[in-house]
């Protein structure tokens, strides 16, 4: 248990640590939808070991849609211009949550927009 613990807390210690940069990539605004409240780290990928393409800076709102909250028509469309991102964190957890939301487009705007291919699929992957 205490491990467990410790290894947690590491793990926030390490994400926290990563602030100043996140923050600079992100100009100080939500990554995903360019707001600018209580943004936070958010982790794309939880079981891997923390690293700043694996985080992205995003407000509240966008956090609460990551968690499972229902995202409105408008919103998801914001979290299309996203998909452009070279960072795996910004671009890979757009793509989820469109294609969790089943968006009609979401499979094409992710082809159009994420060439990176072993991403695409494991996206694609994950759905089935
Ligand atoms: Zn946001």
């Amino acid at each position: 248990m205490a491990k467990g613990y410790d290894a947690n807390r590491e793990q926030k210690d390490l994400i926290a640590s990563f602030g100043k940069i996140l923050g600079k990539r992100a100009k100080f605004t939500c990554e995903w939808c360019g707001s600018k409240d209580d943004l936070r780290p958010w982790e794309y990928s939880p079981g891997e070991e923390p690293a700043p393409e694996l985080l992205a800076l995003l407000c509240g709102r966008c956090r609460a849609i990551a968690g499972g909250a229902p995202a409105e028509p408008g919103e998801l469309h914001t979290l299309r211009n996203a998909l452009w991102s070279d960072i795996e964190a910004i671009a890979g957890g757009a793509a989820r949550l469109l294609l969790r939301s089943k968006v009609p487009w979401a499979r094409e705007a992710i082809e159009e927009s994420i060439y990176d291919e072993t991403l695409r699929e494991k996206l694609f992957k994950e759905l089935r």
